[in-house]
């Protein structure tokens, strides 16, 4: 991946931030000097530098570590099929809590449309976002005991792949890559976000180029990552997200016991 962690401060660093920083592996002054290792946004692992001596896009970060050992659990190890988030258990079929948190979600759809959207550079087809509101349903979401409102997005987001996107008319790309979003290491089920990260969880997108077999991406696919800061506050702010009418009536048409 091409943006790790710094070794020392809670920022994002690439390559050439990285060797501007600490030097280059070949720097006279810093022939016999160490430097320190950066670490993975998801994992925290520590992470080298690799093909320095390559040009510029060839170099990434990669997790160091061998391989026969039992390596810390990081999703952007996996592939985008082999690990899915999941409730680990049931939870109860009716909770007043839960319906108050579904229809204030519905009173709010337009904000949390506009919020994944924007973790998506603007594009988020209205179809995905029915999908995850059905499997919000199928899967008791509004009815988790630790659930705030503004977390839903959040869930949203890890729940599905967004796969490279293309012009319906031209048949070209408007987006080749291929986006996924990750929790950090210690949410391993939905639950785990209250219980291990008291509710704080840090999100990653990671992107990933098209594999040739047509298959879903993985490790070896990974360009790049993006660490976003949770927003606990956006439900607040009196603005009016601008949604097209189409996603509007889709809505409508969906979900008519909640969208007048
Ligand atoms: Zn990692």
């Amino acid at each position: 991946m091409k943006t790790v962690i710094h070794p020392y401060k809670e920022i994002s660093l690439n390559a050439a931030q990285y060797i501007a920083e600490f030097g280059g592996k070949h720097d006279t002054r810093w022939t016999d000097k160490r430097r320190p290792a950066t670490r993975c946004p998801a994992c925290y692992e520590p992470m080298k530098l690799v093909g320095e001596d390559r040009p510029v896009h060839d170099q990434f970060f990669s997790h160091i570590g061998n391989s026969s050992e039992q390596p810390v659990f990081c999703p952007l190890r996996t592939s985008t099929t082999d690990f899915r988030y999941a409730f680990l258990r049931d939870s109860p079929h009716d909770s007043s809590v839960g319906e108050a948190i579904k229809r204030s979600f519905f009173k709010n759809w337009t904000k949390h449309f506009s919020m994944i959207r924007k973790h998506l550079d603007g594009m988020f087809d209205v179809q995905q976002f029915i999908q995850l509101i059905h499997l919000g349903n199928e899967s008791r979401l509004w009815n988790r005991g630790n659930l705030s409102e503004w977390e839903i997005p959040y869930v949203f987001l890890v729940w599905q792949d967004y796969p490279p996107i293309k012009d319906k008319r031209t048949g070209k790309y408007v987006r080749r890559e291929w986006y996924k979003f990750w929790f950090d290491y210690r949410v391993r089920t939905l639950e785990d976000i209250w219980i291990r990260t008291q509710g704080k969880p840090r999100i990653i997108r990671a992107t990933y180029s098209i594999p040739r077999d047509g298959s879903s991406p993985g490790i070896d696919q990974l360009r790049d990552t993006k660490v976003f800061d949770l927003n606990e506050s956006f439900l607040a702010l009196s603005y009016e997200p601008k949604i097209h009418d189409y996603v509007k009536n889709c809505m409508a048409r969906e979900f008519p016991n909640f969208i007048p």
